[in-house]
């Protein structure tokens, strides 16, 4: 028996329904192409392959390979299925995968952050993902307006992130501390960037300013290193109150400021 390891996040989804549920958000069918991050034993990879969809499943955990290799013999011998033993966060999207791809994953949580952020970035970005991830973390992401938070921010800026399920915490064996959710990211591009001639460099470094000091005003925080009369008015070109506070800005006003 493999015993699970807890520094990879090794939290096996035990639930028929949540696992179903997960492939239908995907909409996956026998034409995509899915990229599953941490397979594990296999359970999330066995729902998505019976949609007849082809799988590039990438595991870190080594002892894990060889389990799967033997699971899944016939789908990986008729080339529907392909594993990988590799850190996702190393792993090269240009090289390994098609243009057209689903990233389909109950992710580690230790690095929800990290893979969110690899793949929403990347040159070759996913049409749609469907992660399971803590739910405090998925109601941070779709947080209502005024309650924005950096990855609330960066997300949106990028697709529209949606709510689809809770998943409680006893679905999983071994179980975890917290409950989970399922979160879909549709509408997944860089369209805000292209169509307002905006760098997302430029973003990036704008809203991490922004949320630099949470209890300042979000002018205080970008006034540091700026000339004063030059922020001021660009407060008042974007429509803003100089007592605003980041959280109550929306991507189109960072957009703006960003300009
Ligand atoms: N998909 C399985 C399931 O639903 O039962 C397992 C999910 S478990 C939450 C996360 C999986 O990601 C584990 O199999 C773990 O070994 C793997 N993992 C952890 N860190 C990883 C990394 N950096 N790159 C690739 N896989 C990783």
């Amino acid at each position: 028996m493999i015993k699970a390891k807890k520094s990879l996040g090794q939290n096996f989804l035990k639930s028929n329904s949540i696992l179903k549920e997960i492939v239908v958000a995907g909409e996956i069918s026998q034409n995509d192409f899915v990229l599953e991050i941490g397979p594990g034993k296999g359970a999330l990879t066995e729902k998505i392959l019976e949609t007849g969809a082809k799988v590039l499943a990438v595991e870190k955990d080594s002892r894990l390979i060889s389990f799967l290799e033997e699971k899944f013999s016939k789908e990986i011998s008729d080339e529907q299925l392909k594993i990988v033993e590799y850190d996702i966060l190393y792993f090269d999207i240009n090289k390994n995968l098609p243009t057209k791809y689903k990233l389909v994953a109950n992710i580690p949580y230790y690095i929800t952050g990290q893979i969110i952020e690899k793949f929403l970035s990347a040159e070759k970005q996913p049409g749609v993902a469907v992660l399971l991830v803590q739910k405090e973390v998925l109601d941070r992401i779709v947080s209502r307006e005024g309650k924005e938070s950096i990855l609330s921010i960066s997300v949106k800026a990028y697709c529209t992130p949606k709510y689809i399920k809770k998943v409680p915490a006893r679905y999983f064996s071994p179980q975890p501390k917290v409950d989970s959710a399922i979160l879909k990211l549709k509408n997944i591009s860089k369209k805000v960037f292209e169509e307002n001639n905006v760098s997302e460099k430029d973003f990036f470094t704008i809203v991490k300013k922004g949320f630099s000091h949470k209890r300042k005003v979000l002018i205080s925080n970008l006034k540091e290193g700026v000339d004063t009369r030059e922020i001021e008015n660009k407060f008042e070109q974007c429509g803003l109150d100089k007592k605003i506070r980041a959280e109550k800005l929306s991507v189109e006003n960072w957009i703006c400021l960003s300009k």
